[in-house]
């Protein structure tokens, strides 16, 4: 089953951390990208769909209507189960009881809210608009809407923040009690701003080690408050796990749509052109937005498989995956996983193989095995 990824790129503000492809609101470009954006789905080639994700910038700025038209395009193209997941990632400020109830209305049923931080000085340092409080409204507001599956990003390791600071975050969230949560660990890329204003104010991040403390502390706690993690950054109630999400670490495939939207699909995979106004004048022309476009060799998948899947807490299936590609994981990449296994960082349990927590602190050195 494909999942559909539809990218929103607007934004009421730019946070100074961000480097996702995102500019600031405009409502006439914002018209003529949902215009171009209903094309470019009516266009694809359809298949059957069982996960439609809204991401962004800040999908919730458009209007329920508009949510409601690209989801009908969505339907009219692909065979979009009854049942699919259909995620809608909110900032708390653009929430209203009537925009959550018109979100609902148009088909949306998972709503994933950019909260970051309950800590006041923490959201103004990271530039975010909203408030702690205002999170828990929005929450509040969808419960009231009938979204029963809900979700929070928070963000740890911020600057500033102590042990104690990001425990209070955690306490926070599930007194909220959201379905699904992901905790990100907070990268800062080479020129982001907020670098620039920690070296101003003199903000610092804790040591490594507490970050680590942070990360293995909230996994236990929110464990012991019903959550189980199901991937590195992620945990959720059972059965509540982002099925559009898991698509990508479970060697699936599915369609972007938008700006800069990638795509892995019928064993190619391409990218849109990222520039939002280029996008559309692209659409309106009549010409292509895909570049980039390459077939994937078989161990382009393969490494891919074993990178991505290696993500999961249930982990890879070596021998499921070997049948599929033709080789013998474990013959290919067992000698330099081994010292992983003996440092207790990677497990082989019969034919699987799954990072423990501590190895998850590792996880890029340990998978850049594969790659
Ligand atoms: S709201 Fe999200 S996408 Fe927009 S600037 Fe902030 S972090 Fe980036």
């Amino acid at each position: 089953m494909l999942g559909l990824y539809l990218h929103i790129p607007f934004c009421s503000s730019i946070c100074n951390y961000c480097n996702f492809n995102r500019g600031l609101f405009e409502s006439g470009l914002k018209d003529r990208y949902v215009a171009a954006l209903e094309r470019e789905i009516r266009s694809a080639e359809g298949s059957a769909a069982d996960t439609i994700f809204f991401g962004g910038g800040t999908p919730s700025l458009l209007e329920p209507a508009e949510i409601a038209r690209l989801v009908t395009a969505c339907r009219e193209t692909f065979d979009v189960a009854p049942d699919a997941e259909i995620t809608l990632e909110t900032n708390p400020e653009t929430s209203t009881p009537a925009r959550m109830t018109g979100f609902r209305e148009a088909g949306v049923n998972r709503v994933s809210f950019g909260v970051q931080s309950f800590r006041e000085a923490e959201l103004k340092r990271l530039g975010r608009i909203h408030s702690a409080d205002r999170a828990r409204d929005a929450v509040l507001e969808a419960r009231a809407a009938g979204f029963d599956n809900v979700s929070l990003d928070l963000m740890m390791w911020l600057p500033q923040q102590s042990v104690a600071d990001w425990r209070s975050n955690v306490e926070a969230l599930i007194d909220v009690r959201p379905e699904h949560a992901s905790l990100y660990l907070l990268e800062l890329y080479p020129n982001a701003p907020l670098k620039e204003e920690m070296a101003r104010a003199g903000w610092s991040l804790a040591p490594d080690d507490d970050a680590a403390d942070m990360y293995l502390w909230s996994l236990a706690r929110l464990a012991e408050a019903g959550y189980d993690q199901y991937e590195i950054s992620n945990v959720a109630r059972p059965g509540r796990a982002s099925r559009h999400n898991v698509k990508y670490w479970e060697d699936g495939s599915w369609h972007g749509f938008g700006c800069g939207a990638h795509s892995t699909r019928g064993g190619a995979r391409w990218k849109n052109v990222a520039a939002t106004a280029e996008y559309v004048a692209r659409i309106a022309a009549g010409e292509p937005v895909a570049t980039e476009r390459r077939e994937l060799t078989s161990t382009v998948r393969l490494e891919e498989a074993l990178f991505t899947g290696l993500r999961l807490t249930a982990g890879l299936d070596i021998e499921a995956v070997g049948a599929r590609y033709g080789i013998d994981v474990w013959g290919r990449y067992g000698r330099p996983l081994q010292p992983f296994v003996d440092g207790r960082l990677l497990l082989r349990e019969g034919p699987r193989l799954r990072l423990t927590r501590e190895g998850m602190l590792l996880a890029n050195e340990i998978m850049s095995v594969f790659v």
